[in-house]
């Protein structure tokens, strides 16, 4: 058995953060989709391009190209013995449509999630987070009305998400605020509700 996780919170909870140290800790592979995107748009691909688009407005890039990028990625990375597949999915779902691909997804290669793990964290902080990253990292949808529109879609489209494994009682919150370090023990800590 290995972890098979959906990491869940709003922009600037941390999550980039926890999803790499997590995978580090538990052995298994972070999916960021964020990262993939930004990936592509430095590397000037096709994909990329068209990323762009939305990621510089903070809207969120069309499901059916997310959605195969990440099927992709999991089809290519499932062997003989599905359930030995671990991953940490960063960013993905981000609204109830693309938790239905994902189930689709899993079903299909035979895999089960273990749940979603929520980092909470209050609005206020996560601006103040994202605005001090925006002049370490330069991230192009780090600006103010961007980072603004990105709560917002968030608040309309990815908070739901959390609903979904909530009601199939497949859902812990761990707060985000503190320490890294304390963070990430608190999400470690918080796997042992999925059993
Ligand atoms: P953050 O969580 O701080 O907003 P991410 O790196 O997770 O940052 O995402 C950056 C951008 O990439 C999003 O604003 C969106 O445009 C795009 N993106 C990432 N994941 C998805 C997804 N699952 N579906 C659609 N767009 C996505």
């Amino acid at each position: 058995m290995s972890a098979r996780i959906v990491l869940l919170g709003p922009p600037g909870a941390g999550k980039g953060t926890q999803a790499a140290r997590l995978a580090g800790e538990l052995g298994v592979e972070a999916i960021s989709t964020g990262d993939i995107f930004r990936a592509n748009i430095k590397g000037g691909t096709e994909l990329g391009r068209l990323a762009q688009e939305y990621t510089a407005k903070g809207e969120l890039v069309p499901d059916s190209v997310t959605n195969a990028m990440v099927k992709d990625k999991l089809v290519s990375m499932v062997g003989e013995e599905p359930n030995h597949l671990g991953f940490i999915l960063d960013g993905y779902p981000r609204n109830t449509a693309q938790v239905a691909e994902l189930d689709a997804i899993l079903e299909e290669i035979g895999v089960t999630l273990d749940g979603a793990v929520e980092i909470t964290a209050d609005p206020e902080v996560v601006i103040e987070r994202l605005l001090k990253r925006a002049d370490i990292e330069g991230r192009a949808d780090d600006t103010e009305p961007v980072i603004r529109h990105r709560l917002g879609v968030y608040a309309e489209q990815t908070a739901p998400v959390s609903g979904v494994y909530r009601d199939r009682e497949r859902l812990v919150q761990v707060d985000g605020i503190g320490d890294v370090e304390d963070v990430t023990a608190r999400l470690i800590k918080s796997l042992e509700q999925f059993g």
